[in-house]
């Protein structure tokens, strides 16, 4: 039985169908905070459970005025784009955003810096983003565009 080591990622995202044949997969979820962790060949890797890549820090977007919600980093991942980021500085949450708002392509933008700086550390085979502000559906296909720009330089 395998138990999970994270708080905030759920045992039913685990079913064996995430844990497929894929031997390094990372698991991220962005709600209120940044949680991430790491299974290798469908074991949890113990050391990820206190991994603090939502506090790496990312290029803000020039336009981009809001205040962070980290008391510690103006430009890191989880003051830039976690829920709490949004609802900070759009002073909504972000499930009242319209789907073209233009916050989105910032938050797209922010969150494929992040999993960028996580790809270049760790060899994954799989990256899972879930939960909270990725339940936005046109977020996805932003941060795949973003982090394609990204890898090509
Ligand atoms: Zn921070």
């Amino acid at each position: 039985m395998m138990k999970h080591p994270g708080r905030t990622i759920k045992r039913r995202q685990h079913s064996s169908a995430l844990l497929s044949k894929k031997t390094i997969q990372k698991f991220i979820t962005i709600k209120t905070g940044f949680r991430e962790t790491v299974v290798i060949n469908k074991q949890f890797l113990p050391n990820t459970r206190y991994q603090e890549m939502g506090l790496g820090t990312l290029i803000r977007d020039p336009s981009d005025t809001m205040e962070s919600n980290c008391p510690f980093h103006p430009n890191c991942f989880e003051g830039l784009a976690s829920g709490t980021a949004i609802e900070i500085g759009y002073y909504t949450k972000a499930i009242n955003l319209p789907a073209d708002h233009p916050a989105w392509e910032k938050k797209a933008n922010y969150i494929a810096q992040g999993v960028y700086q996580m790809m270049l550390a760790q060899s994954h085979d799989r990256i899972i983003i879930g939960e909270g502000v990725m339940k936005q559906t046109q977020l996805l296909p932003k941060i795949k565009q973003n982090i394609k720009a990204l890898l090509n330089g």
